[in-house]
């Protein structure tokens, strides 16, 4: 090791899921969605020559259609590179006591790695043994409390006034709810950060508004919350919006006929595509996603895993304890569902 090496900053990053580069596959691995963007957004003209300028900043095209579209004042939103960018944004800005910050043990997986990052400590409860979020867990001394509601990935939603009985008990410390797939059937915490100052909400355009290529997420709060990271935010990168990010999330959220349409026909192919799989033994946990979290009761996931990939259909299985004869899978179109569908009766 070099002697330079003994002060690097040693972290075990996040490993995505594998975005093949291969034509012709079905890609269920990373819940996208399968649909394109609307058609406003595929029409919006960007003059290129613009893009010789910064983008503004404050993204205020962007923050200002959001906020419109939730009924809130634009300086109650924060918007970022992705949900990841806006998440690791709030880990940096609220969770600096010293004190553990908690999130369940089976959860979105970035969490940990922010944590190690930034030197946060963390405790992860346990969920139980049906992989529901166990609220007393989260009533002791913290230093913060992340739940992505609905989870990943399990899929499974808790209604607002679950969420509202951690913040009751959590009135000290910032509570982000992540409702990176809420679209999909979830019940949202919005409504409580009138009564909350400390409530982050946190949302991403890439599941239910297909844009998961332009990377925009974002969050709502207090006016309080909402500045404290952007004072983070502009003191680390100040453009992190690119300009056709804020055109084109602009005019997606315009679009909200569109947007309901396509997160609708999810729906029913996922509704579909469940009762289908359980007809032939699987076990699927109940989702308000566009993903499905399933297991089988002869068949190991890993080998279903496998083999899925010799047929090019990609889905995501964790090494995990608990969660390592699993699978997630991703919505996709009624035709692929349908070809991953017929895989699956082969195999079992
Ligand atoms: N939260 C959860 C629970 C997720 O599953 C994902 C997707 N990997 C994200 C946040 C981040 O999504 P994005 O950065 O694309 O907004």
């Amino acid at each position: 090791m070099s002697a330079w090496e003994a002060n690097v900053r040693k972290v075990e990053p996040y490993v995505p899921g594998e975005q093949p580069k291969e034509k012709n596959i079905i890609k269920l691995n990373t819940n996208e969605n399968p649909y394109p963007p609307s058609p406003k957004v595929l029409k919006k003209m960007i003059e290129l020559d613009r893009l010789r300028l910064y983008p503004d900043d404050k993204a205020t095209l962007l923050v200002d259609e959001i906020a419109g579209y939730h009924g809130l004042k634009s300086s109650q939103v924060f918007v970022g590179v992705g949900s990841d960018d806006v998440l690791a944004m709030a880990f940096m800005t609220f969770f600096n006591s010293g004190k553990k910050i908690l999130f369940p043990d089976i959860t979105y997986s970035f969490y940990d790695v922010w944590a190690e990052l930034l030197g946060i400590p963390y405790e992860r409860p346990a969920l139980d043994e049906d992989f529901n979020i166990i609220a007393k867990d989260y009533y002791k001394d913290n230093g913060g409390v992340v739940i992505a509601n609905p989870n990943a990935p399990t899929g499974i939603a808790r209604p607002i006034t679950f969420i509202e009985d951690i913040l009751k008990h959590n009135q000290d410390v910032v509570v982000i709810v992540d409702e990176a797939y809420v679209d999909f059937g979830g019940e949202s915490s919005l409504p409580l950060i009138d009564t909350y100052d400390n409530l982050l909400v946190v949302r991403t355009f890439s599941k239910s508004r297909s844009m998961a290529g332009l990377r925009i997420g974002y969050a709502m709060g207090s006016e309080k919350l909402i500045k404290y990271m952007s004072d983070v935010k502009f003191s680390y990168n100040s453009y992190t919006m690119n300009m056709p990010s804020i055109i084109l999330g602009a005019e997606s959220i315009k679009d909200d006929e569109y947007f309901k349409d396509t997160v609708a026909k999810v729906i029913d192919t996922r509704e579909w595509f469940k009762n289908e799989i359980e007809n032939i033994g699987f076990k699927v946990l109940p989702s308000a996603t566009n993903f499905l979290f399933i297991s089988h009761e002869k068949v190991a996931a890993k080998e279903i895993f496998e083999k899925a990939r010799e047929e090019k259909i990609f889905v995501r299985y964790f090494n995990k304890p608990r969660i390592d004869n699993y699978l997630r899978v991703t919505i996709g179109t009624r035709e692929e569902m349908e070809i991953f569908l017929d895989f699956l009766k082969k195999i079992v």
